[in-house]
């Protein structure tokens, strides 16, 4: 079956990537995601698979059965673009002006229809089922919790739960894996310091909320020095501080915003905490007040150890067992993924698109960012192999 699930990889490859220039050409946003469903259907319909479709909007979930009764996996594509202007001089450029995939999704869509050509054409010698989920809005507000809400990890329920992310910044030909956290939990913040203002000679009239804000960033920066071990990865960053304008004004108020990244859930409650404790202390000390605006983004992503190990057979058998890199180090970048990974035993990896002869954009979220769609070939066949093993 290795050899029958490589070569109709292969033999699809051309299909997937014209699938893959028609997403490119026609990118949406996240739960705008019309066209993007449109077209995968009209692909369901011709290969003959079920599905149900606007679930949480513009999600669609199809179903392949096998021959015989089993499990079942889950395997997940994204289906989103973002707000971006592209800049690439590439054929199958946007025509939706100011948005863009920047971030892949698009092969994400082709290569999970790849997958189902594979393993709707092997369908008879599959024992249990894959449920296909393609989901909108991974760039936000998020489309993978609103998709189980309603129901998707039932009916059958789901065992297992893959998904990949195609990495423009790694090498080309390569899978990364990783057990354990792979991507943080983002909490985003917005504090307003509501001072007194004044004329700048006359401090003593004013409360500053100068003086405040820049204590509190100080301070904020010693919860993670000082309180929280060091063994245990978490970031702080105050990315906007906005006040006054004039140079001998001393204004009203001060707004900060910033972002908090960890891999756990619960000591981002801690760090909020702490937070929230320095900005009281302040305004008992200086008779201001504020408001603290929090919000508690994507779960942290944990790949599960046993589903890993497994992985690791399977997808050497894809790209070899040279090209397949166990990651030292977690992202912290965010991925919605994670709330499949919240539920069932999960495996989310990379695959690397870098190719060291091409001078293109290999940053994601960039508005030149180009990468060589031959390798969609890899992710098809990883995704399929994937399901197909783990349900031999
Ligand atoms: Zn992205
Ligand atoms: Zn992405």
């Amino acid at each position: 079956m290795n050899n029958i699930i490589k070569e109709l990889a292969k033999k699809n490859l051309e299909k997937v990537v014209k699938i893959r220039r028609e997403l490119h050409e026609y990118p949406e946003l996240a739960f705008k995601e019309f066209k993007t469903a449109a077209l995968i259907k009209r692909e369901l319909d011709l290969l003959n698979i079920s599905y149900k479709s606007e679930i949480a909007g513009t999600g669609i979930v199809a179903l392949i059965e096998g021959k015989e009764k089993g499990k079942t996996v889950l395997l997940r594509a994204d289906m989103d673009a973002l707000p971006i202007e592209e800049e690439t001089e590439s054929l199958f450029k946007s025509k939706n002006k100011g948005v863009m995939h920047a971030c892949c999704h698009d092969g994400h869509v082709a290569g999970l229809l790849g997958a189902a050509m594979i393993l709707n054409e092997i369908k008879d010698k599959i024992k249990g089922n894959i449920k296909l989920v393609f989901q909108p809005a991974e760039e936000g507000p998020g489309g993978a919790k609103p998709m189980i809400d309603e129901g998707i990890l039932n009916n059958p329920k789901v065992d297992v739960a893959f998904g990949c992310h195609l990495w423009p910044g790694y090498s080309a030909g390569k899978i990364l894996i990783k057990d354990g956290p792979l991507m943080a939990h983002p909490t985003s913040f917005n504090i307003e310091i509501q001072g007194i203002g004044g004329h700048g000679s006359t401090p003593e009239k004013t409360i500053d909320p100068i003086i405040i804000g820049c204590q509190a960033i100080i301070n904020f920066q010693n919860i993670i020095s000082r309180n929280i071990s060091t063994l245990k990865p978490a970031v702080l960053s105050c990315c906007s501080i906005k006040s006054g304008e004039a140079g001998n004004v001393i204004p009203d108020k001060l707004n900060i915003k910033g972002t908090i990244r960890s891999f756990d859930e619960d000591l981002t409650t801690e760090i909020l905490s702490k937070m929230d404790s320095i900005l009281n202390g302040l305004s008992i000390a200086y008779g201001s007040k504020y408001k603290f605006d929090v919000e508690r983004m994507y779960p942290a992503l944990n790949n599960c150890k046993d589903i890993l190990e497994y992985s690791k057979i399977s997808l050497s058998d894809v790209v070899g067992e040279e090209n397949l890199v166990i990651m030292d180090e977690p992202l912290m970048g965010s991925e919605d993924f994670s709330y499949f990974s919240k539920e069932v035993p999960s495996n989310f990896f990379f695959i690397g698109l870098k190719d060291e002869q091409e001078e293109i954009e290999t940053l994601l979220h960039h508005p030149r960012l180009n990468w060589n769609d031959k390798y969609l070939e890899i992710s098809s066949h990883s995704l399929a192999k994937l399901a197909y093993d783990y349900l031999k």
